[in-house]
This record gives structure tokens, C-alpha cells and sequence, in this order.
């Protein structure tokens, strides 16, 4: 039989030697055996019988020289010699009689006969078991008052012809012993063949039939007329054990798939996760060479993802994972396959890819379709992506180089823009490199003293006054020196360090307040406020805390928030916002004017201040759209009753235009470059200079 696939092999059934079948073997053991008993039994019956043979023959031969005794007796008494012939020759009838003689009492034969030994080729076995020739006597006696004593009768005996008959006595016996020991070995050969052999084949045939991927999907069959004996029962106990092993079998197959999916999937979203993609696309690259093809890896990380959660919450983020996974695997333009990397961070290929165009629209498209607004639980949000692209053989030769070029691409990319896609270049790989590793040292900066604050005076341009400063973070890098805060915030806010960091600047302000009020200076500080720390739930009692430990009055401090800080959950920044205003600190809106500035928003927030960006006021005079932004920004301030103040004021003219448009706050260097506090205690005690002085 020829196994089915994935069905059993027992190759060494298909091919077992006659003479190791068990019906084979058992005949040869009750063959021999029958046969040893037999030989034996017979061999015991044959040395009775030859006794029994020997026994008869003499008495036969006994009984023969009686009949004879008489007459012997009668020719020797009477000196008869032909008497004694007549009784000689009727002794030779007797075929085994060789010799005979009558004898006178003193050994002289008054008449003898003999003949030859018969001859026979059998005479060498017969000669075995009887002597060849046997000799027997009567003595004669005439029947007188007084018995006496004549003479011998003497015989002596041929024994080949009893032996002859023994010996056909023996064979039979020994042919009939044989004969049933072979008639009983086959007869048993048959039963158990019919009753064991041929059934046991059968449900070996069956057992081969069964395949082991699926060891329960097909019985084995149980052979006629054995339903209810031992067979039977074999069979129904295999069938038992055939499917215990199928649902066993069953639950590892699940099992195993189960920790395949876990290592290989992305459990929340159902992608492939980045172990599993790093192969696929090793598998793209290889067929790329062979065919000569491009591809194209894009690394998709949605914007500001952290404030979806902090808005909606944990599980609502999830959900959005997930239908934007769907988005990603649903995406028809092109063909391509994705996963998640991690977070909110996915990757994609683009199989074949003709050119950087179809890349770059394939990457459009992808994030329009991300940002169709997504309805999860009664709420419709809004995300967008960035998307870094490698591109490959150009950007790198292997999974893990393109993985990487397109992951550092995006975060370089989300760092400066939102909603776009970028193709890596080198030079912004050397860039995330430098990214890298200030992120690393920022993380000790703070141990290491090589962070402080500097303060810019903020100034009523009107009176000339100092009305007050704002804080600034500077870093000493060790090696590079001074590095600017536009270019270590964000790295910050990347990371959320930004939110122990933010604590320390509000402590270091705060101790910076105390210290000048102790020396008689009472001058408020602006503090510049990150997205990520408005929206910790303790933020406001951990100010509040701080203020306490230094004594600081609430309304000594500003807080700098920029426009964008409120785009990720407009509801809890008004709710920071207003716990703040509770206790006592005015909020300002940094950079006004270069984020969406949305009137909704504004009317909504609890600020006391607008700041506008010092981008309209570097232009102020030569830009009419800067010119007229200012004027709104103003008005607008001035309707929505808030205070305007215009940063990066340079020059006296600007100064002058902005109190002619009432404007009357300022911050510039104009006025004063952010400066250390020691400095700015002098500058607080000499005079704010407002005019511009000629050299
Ligand atoms: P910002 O809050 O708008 O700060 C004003 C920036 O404009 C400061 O740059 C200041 O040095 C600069 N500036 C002031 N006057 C002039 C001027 O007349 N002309 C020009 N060209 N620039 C002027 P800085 O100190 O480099 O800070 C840059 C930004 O870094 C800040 O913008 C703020 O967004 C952020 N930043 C600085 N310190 C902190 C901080 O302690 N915490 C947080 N969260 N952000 C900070
Ligand atoms: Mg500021
Ligand atoms: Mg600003």
C-alpha cells in the first residue's frame, strides 16, 4: 500500500520477510515442536514394540516347535532318520527357519536341515534391532510311565522377516506421527492466521491510511467479527488514544500559533511587528537585486500622538491605532505591505517602485488617507503623519540601514514639520545622529551643572520701565559649547524630559525671584511653558508647591504657553489654564500669531497676554503684511481686553511704531539681551535705556 501523503511510512510492514510473519513463525514452532514430540513418542512406541516383536517371536517360535514335539520325540526314540527329515523339512516350511536339527542326548545329530540367510538390503537395520539369527532348543521326551530324556530338537531362526514386519509397523507409525504433527501445525497456521494475522493486517492497513497531521479525522477500522473480542477492543482504544492525540495536537498547533503571532505580530493592530518586517523586507530586497527593482521603506509616525491619549485616554488611543493600522493595511494605492514598529510608529514597503514620483505620491496619498477624520466611540478625531522614506539600494543595502534611514528621517522630519513626507539624505542622517547624542547628554545635563537660566527684561516701552523678565534655559555643553534651547527643547519635549526639566526651571526661577526680592528687587518672571507639562495632572499642585517653598506670591510668575501646546487637548489646557488663573498666575500666549490663532480658541482660553512672535516685528517697518498682522494682533488684544506684549523688539523704530499703535510692552535687545541674574540686578538698578545711541 502506498502511504497517503503525510500518512504513515511503516515501510518495514510493506517489506517484512515471510519468515517474520507471526502466522509463519507460530507454524514453525508448532511444526517443530509437534514434530520433536512426535519423533519421541514414536521412538518410544517403536523400542516397545521391538521388545513386543521379540517377544512374540519367540513365542511363535515356541508355540511352532511344539506342534513339532511329538514327531521329533517319536523319530528319535524309534532311531527314524526319515521320520526325523519329515519333521526337519515341515520345520523349513516356516520361512524364518535357517537350520534345524534332531539330536541324540549326546549332541550327535541324527537329521539336519538348512538354508541361507534371507537376503535384503534392509538386513543392516534389521540386524540392529534383532540378532540376525536366534536359536532355540526342545527337549524330547517320550511320554512313558517315566518320562525320559531322547534328544534335542534344535532351530535356529532367521529374525530378518519379523523384523521386516516390525519395521513397516515402525514407519507407519512414524509417517502417521509426522502427519498429524504437519496436518495440526497447519491447521493452527490457518487459525491464527484467519483469527490474529489477517485482522492485525487489517488494522495496520487502516493504521496506515491515517494521517498524522490529522490522526482523529479517520477511525480505524475494526475487523469483521471482532467487534467484541480483545481485537476489537485494541481497535476502539486506538481510535480513543488517535483522537485524544488529534485534540492535543490540536490545542499545541494553537498554542504554537499563538506564540508565533506574539513574536511575529503586532497584538494590538494585528501587523507584523518589527522583527517579522525586518524579514519581509530582507525577502523584498533579495528579489529586488535578482530582478533589478527598487523599493521604497516608509516609516509612518502619526503627529503627536501622546496628546490623542491624553485627551481621549488609553483606550480610545488603542482604538485610533487600530483603525489607523486598518487604514495602512487597506491603503489600495500601490502595492505594498506595513507593520508596527512600535507606538505610534509604522513602517511600509513599496514593491517595485519606477520612480521617486510614484514614491512620493504613494506617500501623499497615504496621508490623505490618514487624515480623513476617524470616528471611534462617538468621537471624530483628527490625526495626521509624517512619513520618512529610504529608498532602496540608494539609502542603504539592508533591512536594518533602510529601517533606520527612514525612522531617523521621520523623527527629524516631525521635529521641524507635521502632516508631510521627507526622503532621507545623508546630511539629515548626520543630523539625527547629532540629535542622538544630545538627547544622550541633555539627560545628564542637569546633574552636571551645565544648565541655568538667563533673564530678559521685559520692559514698558511707553515709561521706559523694567516691568519685569523672562526665564530663559541656557546649556554649557562641555564640548560644543553654548547650544541653543531651540535646538535641546524639542529633544526635551521628544522625549518628555521636558517635564522634570520644566519643574527644575520653574524651582530655579522661583529660588532666582526669592533671592532678588531678598535684595529688594520685586520683579515678576515669565516662564516658558512646554505642551507636555500643562497636561500632567499634578502640574498645578506641584507649582503650587514649589511657590510655597520659596514664598513666592502667584502673581510674580507668568507662564508661556505657545499656541500649539493647546492643539492636543483643547479641554484640559482650559482646565490647567483656569486652576492657574484660581490661584493666581496669568498665563501669556507665546509666539502669537505663527500658530493658528484661532479666535474660538482664544475667547475659550483664560489668558492674560498675548505675545507677538518676533518674526512680525523684525519686518515690521519694511513688511506691510507684518505691519498689518501687529496692528490686528493688537486690536485683537485689545477687544478680547489681554495684554500685548511684541518680543524681539530691535530697533527704536519698532519700538516707537508699536506705542504709536499702543503697543506699549516690549522685549528686545533693544532693550536687553537675556542676561544673568547678577547683571540684571544692576540693570535694575541703573536705568532701561529706550533710545537708540549713536557710536
Ligand atoms: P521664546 O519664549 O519666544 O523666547 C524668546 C526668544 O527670542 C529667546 O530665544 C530670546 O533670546 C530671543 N530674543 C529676545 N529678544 C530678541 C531680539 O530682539 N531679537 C532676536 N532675534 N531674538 C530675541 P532663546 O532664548 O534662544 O529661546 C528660544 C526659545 O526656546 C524660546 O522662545 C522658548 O520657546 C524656548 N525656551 C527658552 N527657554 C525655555 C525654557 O526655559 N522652557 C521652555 N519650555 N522653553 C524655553
Ligand atoms: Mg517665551
Ligand atoms: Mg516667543
Amino acid at each position: 500500500m502506498q502511504p497517503t501523503a503525510g500518512s504513515l511510512h511503516l515501510g518495514t510492514f510493506n517489506q517484512q520477510r515471510w519468515h517474520d510473519r507471526l502466522s509463519i513463525r507460530l507454524m514453525g514452532w508448532v511444526l517443530a515442536t509437534s514434530l520433536a514430540v512426535g519423533l519421541l513418542l514414536s521412538c518410544i512406541q517403536v523400542a516397545v514394540e521391538a521388545s513386543t516383536a521379540r517377544t512374540h517371536l519367540d513365542a511363535d517360535i515356541q508355540e511352532s516347535l511344539a506342534t513339532m514335539r511329538s514327531s521329533a520325540s517319536q523319530a528319535v526314540y524309534s532311531l527314524d532318520p526319515i521320520l526325523a527329515r519329515q519333521v526337519l523339512d515341515g520345520l523349513l516350511t516356516i520361512e524364518a527357519v535357517i537350520e534345524a536339527s534332531i539330536c541324540h542326548p549326546n549332541g550327535s545329530a541324527m537329521a539336519e536341515v538348512s538354508r541361507p540367510l534371507a537376503e535384503s538390503p534392509y538386513r543392516i537395520f534389521t540386524d540392529l534391532l534383532f540378532d540376525p539369527v536366534r536359536d532355540y532348543s526342545l527337549a524330547l521326551y517320550m511320554p512313558t510311565p517315566n518320562p525320559t530324556y531322547y534328544g534335542e530338537l534344535r532351530v535356529s531362526i532367521d529374525t530378518y522377516y519379523a523384523a521386516q514386519r516390525f519395521l513397516l509397523r515402525a514407519l507407519i507409525t512414524f509417517v502417521a506421527g509426522l502427519t498429524s504433527a504437519l496436518v495440526l501445525a497447519f491447521v493452527l497456521y490457518l487459525a491464527y492466521h484467519y483469527f490474529l494475522t489477517s485482522p492485525i493486517k487489517q488494522i495496520i492497513d487502516s493504521l496506515l491510511r491515517i494521517n498524522p497531521a490529522e490522526p482523529g479525522l479517520q477511525n480505524v477500522l475494526i475487523p469483521t467479527n471482532h467487534e467484541n473480542d480483545e481485537l476489537g477492543t485494541l481497535v476502539k482504544a486506538t481510535n480513543e488514544l488517535l483522537a485524544a492525540i488529534e485534540s492535543h495536537q490540536l490545542k499545541r498547533d494553537e498554542a504554537e500559533a499563538r506564540v508565533i503571532r506574539l513574536s511575529q505580530f503586532d497584538m494590538l493592530t494585528g501587523l507584523p511587528n518589527r522583527t517579522l518586517f525586518r524579514s519581509y523586507l530582507q525577502g523584498a530586497i533579495d528579489e529586488a537585486s535578482v530582478s533589478d527593482q527598487k523599493l521604497a521603506v516608509f516609516c509612518v509616525g502619526i503627529d503627536d500622538f501622546t496628546s490623542i491619549n491624553d485627551q481621549f485616554g488609553y483606550s480610545i488611543g488603542d482604538a485610533v491605532l487600530q483603525a489607523f493600522a486598518e487604514r495602512l493595511k487597506a491603503h489600495k494605492d500601490s502595492v505594498h505591505t506595513s507593520c508596527r514598529l512600535a507606538g505610534d510608529q509604522f513602517a511600509l514597503i513599496q514593491f517595485n517602485v519606477l520612480s521617486t514620483l510614484r514614491v512620493a505620491a504613494f506617500a501623499e496619498a497615504l496621508l490623505k488617507e490618514v487624515s480623513r477624520p476617524f470616528e471611534i466611540k462617538d468621537q471624530i478625531i483628527s490625526i495626521n503623519a509624517t512619513i520618512g522614506i529610504a529608498l532602496y539600494p540608494e539609502d542603504g543595502m539592508d533591512p536594518e540601514k533602510l529601517l533606520q534611514q527612514a525612522e531617523h528621517t521621520m523623527t527629524l522630519a516631525k521635529s521641524t514639520s507635521h502632516n508631510q513626507f521627507h526622503f532621507y539624505v545623508a546630511s539629515i542622517d548626520a543630523e539625527i545622529r547629532e540629535r542622538k547624542q544630545l538627547e544622550r547628554d541633555l539627560a545628564h545635563a542637569m546633574q552636571r551643572n551645565e544648565l541655568f537660566l538667563v533673564y530678559q527684561p521685559q520692559v514698558n516701552m511707553q515709561a521706559c520701565q523694567l516691568i519685569g523678565v523672562e526665564a530663559l534655559l541656557r546649556w554649557n555643553h562641555p564640548t560644543r559649547g553654548f547650544i541653543p534651547p531651540d535646538v535641546f527643547i524639542p529633544i526635551a519635549e521628544s522625549n518628555d524630559s521636558i517635564v522634570d526639566l520644566g519643574y527644575w526651571i520653574i524651582e530655579r526661577a522661583c529660588q532666582q525671584h526669592r533671592e532678588w526680592q531678598t535684595g529688594g528687587l520685586t520683579l515678576p518672571v515669565a516662564i516658558n511653558i512646554s505642551a507636555r507639562q500643562i497636561y500632567q495632572k499634578d502640574f498645578v499642585d506641584r507649582v503650587t508647591a514649589i511657590l510655597q517653598q520659596y514664598q513666592i506670591d502667584p502673581g510674580q510668575l507668568e507662564f508661556e504657553i505657545t499656541e500649539t501646546s493647546f492643539m492636543g487637548d483643547l479641554d484640559l489646557a482650559v482646565s490647567t489654564l483656569r486652576s492657574l488663573e484660581e490661584i493666581g498666575i496669568p498665563c501669556a500666549v507665546d509666539d502669537f500669531g505663527t500658530g493658528f490663532s484661532s479666535l474660538s480658541y482664544l475667547k475659550q482660553l483664560p489668558i492674560q497676554k498675548l505675545k507677538i512672535d518676533k518674526q512680525f516685528i523684525r519686518d515690521l517697518m519694511d513688511d506691510p503684511d507684518d505691519t498689518r498682522i501687529v496692528h490686528a494682533i493688537i486690536q485683537l488684544g485689545r477687544s478680547l481686553k489681554l495684554e500685548v506684549i511684541a518680543e524681539g523688539v530691535e530697533t527704536q523704530a519698532q519700538m516707537e511704531f508699536l506705542i504709536e499703535d499702543e503697543c506699549l510692552l516690549g522685549q528686545g535687545y533693544f532693550f536687553s539681551k537675556p542676561i544673568p541674574p547678577k547683571d540684571l540686578l544692576e540693570l535694575a538698578r541703573s536705568h532701561i535705556n529706550c533710545r537708540e545711541t549713536t557710536s
